[in-house]
């Protein structure tokens, strides 16, 4: 799940950066309005936390040009207790939702992963797949109700899959959702958690599709 954080804040936005990161997230920091505006023009990313004080371009306008052209994904802006004009403009232009400074980083996650849900469709928390169960909250996968251990990386690209079973997500796509800006990927590491999901889950439920990416089949009582 790739988060780009939005906050110009050195002392917020690296607290938080840290923070989701070890939540699971991929994060991407950025610390005013128009390397913002820039970065969401081209690059995909599964959620936004948008701080609205930002310098160069305010936050307002660069949620305004996201939603303008079209780009869908939840954004959560972050706002000073007193706004609550902020917070009224905010959701009329386009925002998911709202917290207001200071806040736990406990609730943060929380509403993104309900963000998520909502953005997914989804009403059930756990994701569910044949005998797999990934819940996103505790953060823990079980196969045949036994706790399977994963890696972070391999937990995020497992609940990714099982966010959009039926649907074949590129490798690009993946590889984008799994890591953030700067971080020292392998050309192989996706093909690697690939395969060590494999090994700990079964050889079949992730489908390879040649060229293109990957895939886990809908259950068949999945409508
Ligand atoms: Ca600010």
């Amino acid at each position: 799940m790739r988060i780009l954080l939005i906050e110009d804040d050195e002392l917020l936005g690296d607290g938080l950066r840290t923070g989701l990161i070890q939540y699971g997230y991929a994060v991407d920091w950025l610390k005013d309005g128009i390397s913002a505006d820039q970065a969401l023009k081209t690059e995909n990313f599964d959620l936004v936390v948008l701080d609205l004080g930002l310098p160069k371009l305010a936050g307002i306008t660069v949620l305004q040009n996201l939603r303008t052209r079209g780009q869908t994904m939840p954004v959560l802006i972050l706002t000073a207790r007193e706004s609550i004009d902020d917070r009224v403009k905010g959701l009329d232009s386009g925002a998911d939702d709202y917290l207001t400074k200071p806040f736990d980083l406990d609730e943060l996650c929380a509403r993104l992963r309900a963000l998520q849900r909502r953005f997914s469709s989804r009403a059930d928390p756990l994701l569910t797949h044949e005998n797999i169960i990934l819940d996103p909250a505790a953060h823990t996968v079980t196969l045949n109700n036994e706790l399977i251990n994963v890696s972070r990386r391999e937990f995020a690209l497992l609940q990714k899959l099982l966010e959009n079973t039926g649907r074949v997500l590129s490798r690009e796509h993946l590889s984008q959702s799994l890591y953030g800006w700067g971080e020292d990927v392998d050309s192989n590491a996706l093909e690697v958690h690939i395969h060590n999901l494999r090994k700990k889950f079964g050889q079949h439920f992730i489908h390879t599709i040649r060229g293109i990416g990957y895939m886990i089949n809908k259950d068949k009582d999945e409508t």
